[in-house]
């Protein structure tokens, strides 16, 4: 296994990397697997695998309260976590950090809590964009029908991109949220975030960034970024499923109410009345997933070890490369703009985007068809779904190259 140091570091090379991955050196259908659906998971290194074993091995036990020394070793690892995905994240403290169970975990708990707040209600509107993944848009449409505010959408411009002009004109409205993604799961549009955020808070507005497909792909500084909440999965980032964070600005987590009540969550019970934690216990209610916030804390080392920017040059690199190639394929069509990140879609004429991701899963090439959980987007195109292509720090060239060959042999077979 491969130990990475400075972040400043070139980027190993990508065949080294690999073997940190061992999922990946498998065949499928007699060809090596090229696996090209990063945006819906990633792959986990070596290095996460046996931080997961090693806490069962040797800490396992539950957290806090506990005065045995299994207790207080899964209690210390557990909030050395935090501060890990702290300092990731460049946060101010890491009270700020709340694990989840994943972005979707983390959207929906600020939903109920801005509810139970008051601070969303009737004729309050709420800004989301054309181009959200359901959990950023569903959570707020129950909102909506809790308190009788409305949802708000930011059109997006052929190519993919957000209108800002339009963007601008619906902040003049009584605009309480701005739930925004940072980059496009379904066309890898990166949206402006900074200047957004600006907006929207100049406006008067709190400012949620899923930061789902960002999070392995650019370096995030909640600070410098100015947003109220960020929510993440780790199994998009390296890590195991079921773990996610949601950040918030303390001040903010400290005035909000819970939303789930339990144990850890609280300060004194009694049958008349319950004080609550300070954040972010206050929204930890239950025994958390330990081994997950350990193990993410691995992936974030574990990225970190290669550096972030280093990562993201090479996946922009097999991005462009895929979207010059497939380009020549005849009646293709390409979604979102040049600069994307990530995710590459495509459909093309006279082929169901089903058929052509099944085809070529037959020559050894993973990727994800269908709406991508982004269906008022694909509404918005008249399609129903694309083929997409996701990246990540272990592609190759090679991959890109197959990735491109299995698309032309399977379009012409099916035209
Ligand atoms: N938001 C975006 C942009 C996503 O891509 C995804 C997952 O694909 C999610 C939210 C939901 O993430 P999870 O299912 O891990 O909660």
């Amino acid at each position: 296994m491969l130990h990475h140091s400075a972040a400043s570091m070139p980027m190993p090379d990508t065949e080294t990397l690999r073997a940190d991955f061992p999922i990946l050196d498998q065949s499928v259908n007699g060809r090596r697997l090229v696996y090209l659906d990063n945006a819906a998971t990633t792959q986990k290194p070596l290095a996460v695998m046996l931080t997961s074993r090693h806490y069962y091995e040797a800490v396992n036990a539950n957290i806090h309260r506990g005065t045995h020394h299994l207790a207080r070793l899964a209690t210390d690892s557990f909030e050395k976590a935090r501060q890990t995905v702290a300092a990731f994240l460049h946060a101010a403290s890491p009270d700020e950090v709340i694990f989840t169970s994943g972005t979707t975990g983390g959207i929906n708990l600020v939903s109920h809590i801005l509810a139970l707040s008051g601070r969303i209600g009737q004729g309050d509107e709420i800004l989301i964009s054309t181009l959200e993944h359901h959990s950023n848009i569903v959570p707020w449409q129950m909102l909506c029908e809790r308190t009788g505010a409305k949802l708000r959408i930011i059109p997006c411009h052929e190519d993919g991109t957000l209108d800002q002009d339009a963007f601008g004109k619906l902040l003049e409205g009584p605009v309480k949220l701005l739930a925004l993604t940072w980059i496009s799961n379904a066309f890898g549009t990166v949206n402006p975030v900074e200047t957004m955020v600006r907006a929207a808070k100049d406006a008067g507005a709190l400012v949620l960034i899923d930061a789902a497909q960002s999070i392995a792909h650019l370096p995030t500084d909640v600070q410098a970024l100015g947003a109220d909440f960020i929510a993440f999965s780790g199994h998009k980032l390296y890590a195991p499923t079921g773990i996610g964070v949601l950040w918030g600005t303390l001040p903010l987590l400290e005035s909000l109410p819970p939303f789930l009540g339990g144990g850890e969550m609280i300060k004194e019970v009694t049958f008349e009345k319950t004080t609550y934690n300070e954040p972010p216990f206050k929204y930890e209610a239950g025994t958390p997933n330990i081994e997950g916030a350990i193990a993410l804390a691995a992936a974030i080392e574990y990225v970190e070890g290669i550096g972030l920017d280093a990562i993201h040059e090479h996946e922009m690199e097999l991005i462009r490369l895929a979207a010059d190639g497939l380009s020549s394929i005849p009646g293709i069509r390409l979604f979102g703009p040049a600069g994307r990140s990530g995710s590459l879609s495509f459909n093309i004429e006279g082929v169901h985007h089903y058929d052509l991701g099944t085809l070529i899963d037959q020559m050894g090439v993973a990727v994800r068809t269908g709406h991508h959980c982004c269906q008022p987007l694909m509404a918005r195109f008249g399609i129903t779904g694309t083929v997409r292509a996701s990246f990540a720090l272990y592609n190759t060239r090679q991959e890109v190259g197959e990735l491109i060959a299995s698309v032309d042999k399977a379009a012409a077979m099916l035209r």
